[in-house]
């Protein structure tokens, strides 16, 4: 049961749509030290494990779309370990030292506990542990938690609409009860994964009198609450900037219960503003893709889980990387190749999209790729 005016347009099949990267004749070791044109050096990469998802989240994958005839990826086109984790090591050659593991729904991966444990033996060339980190909707994650901890992963976050079970239920449009979700996050915390991050998207008139409940619940909890402004991801969920509340009105009314202060990022690329309770309740954050873009440290790579490359969440066209690894190219041969598209990066969709209009977006909106195929 999804809000009906959301207008649903129909999916341009896009998980075909890349090229095949060149590989340089002649090409230098990778030095960790790579920037885009912009001077963005690739730290961060986001790894799509899976295209399905056992939720129906309207703004990510709309049951319209998403229904029971929609041919999702079959098993032989998706990496295998091996290959993700062969590719994770190029990719750390280069300067990651951040992996996120993402889907659609990662947990529904088959033995994704294998893959932590290849990705945690991986070390950076200052041999530093790489940050392993995951972004579940949290359906499975009361069952998981303790295994996925053993088996390397450090942190996770966790998607999460609502406290109000009505209003859960009727955002990832398949009845799922929000006190599972609860469990899977109490999961977490005992299993030691820190610092648990809760991801809600703020959907105005749909979920945002969740806004001051969700805060109070998490206040005082260790769990960082982050408010996402609704994008216009994909080109499916029918965006429309009149849907969506601009962070600095989710801190106003923040503020109107609780004293903030400001806080510095964690690092360099960090999506998310920061604030502080003044009471000691903990940290609260806002991401604002569309009112506040955040491209100028975008140091963010993302992988789908047929092994293309996507050098932006609104990209409308991917690398193959996966035909690198199926015709037999060396590693080096891979990275050379890696290290090209980098170097031409220019992306900055976000920035390009406040200068214009409201609810008018760049030229290549309509073939944007989905959200579900490589991970927020
Ligand atoms: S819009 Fe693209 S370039 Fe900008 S922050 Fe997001 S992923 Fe990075």
């Amino acid at each position: 049961m999804t809000d009906k005016s959301t207008k649903i347009i129909p999916l341009a099949d896009l998980r075909y749509a890349s090229r095949v990267p060149t590989v340089p004749a002649r090409f230098l070791a990778p030095t960790g030290l790579l920037g885009d044109t912009l001077g963005r050096p690739l730290r961060d990469l986001r790894i799509s494990v899976t295209d399905r998802c056992n939720f129906r989240c309207n703004y990510c994958m709309p049951s319209e779309i998403f229904d029971k005839n929609y041919t999702f990826l079959p098993q032989s086109s998706l990496l295998s370990f091996e290959e993700i984790s062969r590719l994770a090591k190029i990719f750390v050659a280069h300067g990651v030292e951040k992996i996120r593991l993402t889907g659609g729904e990662p947990l529904l991966r088959k033995n994704l506990e294998v893959l932590i444990g290849m990705l945690a033996r991986l070390q950076t060339p200052a041999g530093k542990p790489l940050d392993i980190t995951l972004t579940t909707n949290g359906s499975l994650l009361a069952r998981k938690a303790r295994s996925l901890k053993d088996a390397g992963l450090q942190r996770v976050t966790v998607s999460l609409d609502a406290l109000d079970d009505a209003i859960f239920r009727r955002m990832n449009d398949v009845d799922f009860p929000v006190a599972d979700v609860l469990k899977g996050i109490d999961a977490a915390q005992q299993a030691g994964l820190a610092p648990l991050k809760i991801n809600m998207v703020v959907k105005r008139g749909t979920n945002d009198d969740q806004i001051l409940p969700m805060a109070r619940h998490f206040r005082h909890s260790g769990a960082v609450l982050r408010f996402i402004e609704y994008m216009d991801v994909g080109a499916t969920n029918g965006w429309r900037m009149d849907e969506v509340l601009p962070s600095s009105q989710v801190i106003e009314r923040l503020r109107a219960e609780f004293a903030l202060v400001a806080i510095d990022p964690n690092h360099s690329g960090e999506t998310a503003e920061r604030w502080h309770y003044l009471d000691g309740g903990g940290e609260v954050g806002v991401i604002s893709s569309v009112t506040h873009a955040f491209c100028g440290e975008c140091n963010r790579a993302r992988l789908s889980t047929e092994g293309k490359l996507f050098l932006c969440l609104f990209a409308s066209q991917g690398h193959d990387l996966r035909a690198l690894l199926r015709s037999q190219h060396d590693d080096e041969q891979i990275a050379a190749a890696i290290g090209l598209i980098w170097q031409a990066r220019s992306d900055r969709y976000s920035e390009l999209r406040a200068g214009l209009p409201p609810d008018a977006s760049p030229a290549s909106a309509a073939k944007r790729v989905e959200m579900s195929y490589i991970g927020g």
